[in-house]
Parts: structure tokens; C-alpha cells; sequence
């Protein structure tokens, strides 16, 4: 039977790059999105078309009660699952005095608490399977430096890296491993309003050595490693895929 995978925010952007990758390694995919559905039958669609499997659910990784409906389904109609990928994420730009009490506890409940939730039940299915698992977390470089319209953002891919660490410890015990992937900047939907002006995107290409932005399959191909049978010997770590910016001084 071939491995189930479940991919958060698989409805675009690197999300649904993940999902395709995933279902082209033989995976079948669950494609998880909040709300749009046409978006989320796209990804469909572009699997089904290579030949792949998957399912789209409908959860919002704000919601406890939503995940953990998602898994249950999982559980029943799929018969566990065998790979996570926190992927869903949202950053909306927001300086130091711009930050409201509810942006910030919306960042932070789809970023860190979805995905700790998230990580929470596939691990319960993974141990009551007892054939081991992989939990990929999809951060960034901003969980290494600051970002003067990311104040809220950061901390959470900060957080979510800190989250991977206790789960290596926690699950490594049942053979679950647990990484995180850092993209550095990959033009999508989230920072499509930024990418806009022209000076903000050759700044952002400029401090890149390999001297351009990164493509969201690069980071799926990262996420597809960290979930396959190859990284067995893998936990605990962080694959950056940033095109080198972290190291530019
Ligand atoms: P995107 O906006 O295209 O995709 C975000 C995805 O998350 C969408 O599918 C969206 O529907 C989903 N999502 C948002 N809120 C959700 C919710 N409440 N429940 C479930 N799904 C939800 O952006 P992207 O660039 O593809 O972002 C994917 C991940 O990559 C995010 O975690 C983001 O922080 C991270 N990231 C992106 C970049 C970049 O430059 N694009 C860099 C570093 C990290």
C-alpha cells in the first residue's frame, strides 16, 4: 500500500508544489486547504493528470477541532498516515506599532499552533501504527533574523523550528523523524504584494549568491528528500534552501 502524506495549505504556492512532488514519489496526498476549493481542485487536477492520488479536505490550521477532523478522516478513509508537511502559512506585513493583538493571534495559531496540533495527532496515528513516520516543517530564514514588516512572522517559523526540536526528541523513540525545510524568498501569493515593486525585488535578488529567488518546487524537492525513506538517519535537523542569503553578511 503506498504511503499517505498530508500537506497543509497544499492549495498553491509551495504548498502545492509539496503535493505534486509527493504524489509523483508515489505518495497518496492529502491536499489541505482553508477555504478556497477552486485552488485546492487545481492541485488536484495537476496530480490526477501525472497519474498521482489525492484528496482535498477542508480545515483551517487555526482550528483545533478542524485538524483533528481532518485526521480522524484520514485515519478512517486512508488507514493512517505515514508523512506531515506543516506547510500553511500566512504573513500579512505588519511593522512594530502596525501589529494588533489579532494579527498576531492569527499569525501565530495558523503558523505555530496548526502545525504543533497538526504534528500532535499525525504523530498519534504514526505511533498506534508502528511503521515509524516523517514530520517535515516548512520555516524559513526568517527563524533566524528579524524582519521589520515581519514582527508577528518571524517568531513563528522561529517557534515552529523550536517545535521540530522537542518532537525529534519525543518521536525518535517510534521512528518518526522530524526536520524542518527554510526556504529563503520564492515569489508566491504571500509576498506577491512586496515582489510588486521592482526596487524591493532586486534588493531582494541582489543579497542572494546564487542570484535569484528560489522556485517552490526547489523547496519541494527538499521536502520530498526529508520525507522519503533516504533521510532515515535525518532528525532533529534544518535543510536550508535559501540560495545561500543566511550566510551573506
Ligand atoms: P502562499 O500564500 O502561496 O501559500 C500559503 C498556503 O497556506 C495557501 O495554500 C493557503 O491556502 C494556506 N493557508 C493559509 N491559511 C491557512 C489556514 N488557516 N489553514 C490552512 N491553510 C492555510 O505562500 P507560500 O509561499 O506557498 O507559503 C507556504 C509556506 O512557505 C508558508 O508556511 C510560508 O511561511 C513559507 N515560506 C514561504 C517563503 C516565500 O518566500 N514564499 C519563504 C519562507 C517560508
Amino acid at each position: 500500500m503506498s504511503k499517505v502524506a498530508v500537506v497543509t495549505g497544499a492549495s498553491r504556492g509551495i504548498g502545492r508544489a509539496i503535493a505534486i512532488r509527493l504524489a509523483d514519489d508515489g505518495m497518496r496526498v492529502v491536499i489541505n486547504y482553508p477555504s478556497e476549493a477552486d485552488t485546492a481542485a487545481e492541485t488536484l487536477a495537476a496530480i490526477g493528470a501525472r497519474g498521482g492520488e489525492a484528496v482535498a479536505f477542508r480545515a483551517d490550521m487555526a482550528r483545533v477541532d478542524e485538524i483533528r477532523a481532518m485526521f480522524s478522516f484520514v485515519r478512517d478513509e486512508l488507514g493512517g498516515v505515514d508523512v506531515l508537511v506543516n506547510n500553511a502559512g500566512i504573513a500579512p506585513p505588519a511593522t512594530l506599532f502596525e501589529v494588533s493583538e489579532e494579527l498576531w493571534d492569527r499569525v501565530h495559531a495558523v503558523n505555530l499552533k496548526g502545525a504543533f496540533f497538526a504534528s500532535q495527532c499525525a504523530a498519534e496515528l504514526m505511533i498506534a501504527q508502528a511503521r515509524g513516520g516523517r514530520i517535515v516543517s516548512v520555516t524559513s530564514i526568517s527563524a533566524h533574523v528579524g524582519g521589520l514588516d515581519e514582527v508577528a512572522y518571524c517568531p513563528t517559523k522561529s517557534g515552529l523550528r523550536s517545535v521540530m526540536h522537542s518532537l525529534c526528541l519525543a518521536l525518535g523513540p517510534h521512528g518518526i523523524t522530524c526536520n524542518s525545510v527554510s526556504p529563503g524568498t520564492v515569489a508566491t501569493d504571500i509576498n506577491a504584494d512586496r515582489l510588486d515593486d521592482p526596487a524591493t525585488l532586486a534588493r531582494q535578488v541582489d543579497r542572494v549568491p546564487l542570484h535569484r529567488l528560489g522556485r517552490a518546487e526547489e523547496v519541494a524537492a527538499a521536502v520530498a528528500f526529508l520525507a522519503s525513506d533516504e533521510a532515515s538517519y535525518i532528525t532533529g535537523a534544518e535543510l536550508l534552501v535559501d540560495g545561500g542569503v543566511l550566510v551573506n553578511p
